[in-house]
């Protein structure tokens, strides 16, 4: 097992705004879920909660927006939250998660002091089609070989429970694989009853299986990032996801779902003898 773990937090600095339509997502305007939307979180809150993830071990700080892709507008949002959250805490490291990006925007968003680029494949390519028709699954793997040239680090994973087979998961993970990801994230779909997709059908240990699964599919990632729908999925068990091959966690809340408290998973890995990782 994995003696150290990596912390994540993740920073919805615009949210709800997005036109596609993934059926999984809370974030699209479409499914008028109960959510908060804004177009830009207020700079001081989002270094708030930069200091408070510092303070609390988190390693990554991800900016997160929900849109389809980059445009000069966001970008500019993106590099300017970026360098005021480097100021206050110069020890996270700044990871954007903003959908489709060329290498140029790519290139702009490093230079402002992102290291790493997080865009998810969130299924195989031949069910992408049955859960979003508004934009294709090439278009998410482009963006994360985009990121392969950039030189920023890869984050890649996807989402288990949204009615998929096991053959299009084995699928979605080989695809991973081809990426070269340095941490994959991994994410349970959780249920909003304005999303007209089915609850997520997983038994728990399907969902330990599948963590297995992706370790095993994707050797060389350095972390195994178990992410959204975490509590829910795991419940009282979430302890257990450590056996089975994750190596990081997102502590905090999620985009639009609340996690628990950030003491609750310090002590979790403290009672199971783990180390809160200091560097990458
Ligand atoms: S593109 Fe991203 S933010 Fe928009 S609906 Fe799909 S998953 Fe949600």
């Amino acid at each position: 097992m994995n003696k150290e773990i990596f912390l994540c937090s993740i920073c919805n600095i615009n949210s709800g705004t997005c036109l596609e339509d993934c059926k999984f997502c809370s974030q699209s305007v479409r499914y008028k879920a109960d959510i908060d939307r804004y177009k830009q979180k207020d700079i001081d809150l989002i270094k708030q909660e930069a200091i408070n993830a510092r303070n609390n071990g988190a390693l990554g700080f991800c900016l997160v927006t929900a849109d389809k892709g980059l445009n000069d507008k966001t970008l500019k949002f993106v590099c300017n939250v970026a360098k005021e959250v480097q100021e206050v805490a110069p020890e996270l490291r700044l990871i954007a998660c903003n959908g489709t990006a060329s290498l140029e925007q790519l290139l702009t968003l490093k230079e402002a002091g992102i290291k790493a680029y997080n865009h998810n494949l969130e299924t195989s390519e031949s069910f992408y089609k049955e859960i979003c028709t508004t934009h294709p699954w090439s278009e998410r793997y482009e963006t994360c070989q985009n990121v392969n040239k950039s030189g920023l680090t890869l984050i890649t994973g996807g989402i288990f429970g949204l009615g998929e087979t096991q053959e299009d998961r084995v699928s979605m993970l080989e695809s991973l694989a081809s990426l070269n990801p340095t941490s994959v994230p991994i994410n349970f779909y959780h249920h909003n009853e304005a999303l007209e997709l089915e609850p997520n059908p997983l038994e728990i240990e399907e969902a330990f299986s599948l963590i297995e699964l992706t370790r095993k599919l994707i050797p060389n990632a350095d972390r195994i990032m178990v992410a959204g729908g975490r509590e829910l999925m795991f419940g009282e068990r979430q302890s257990e996801i450590f056996e089975h091959g994750a190596n990081s966690i997102v502590i905090g809340n999620y985009l639009t779902t609340s996690g628990r408290a950030m003491n609750k998973d310090l002590d979790m890995l403290q009672s199971l003898k783990l180390e809160v990782a200091k560097k990458v």
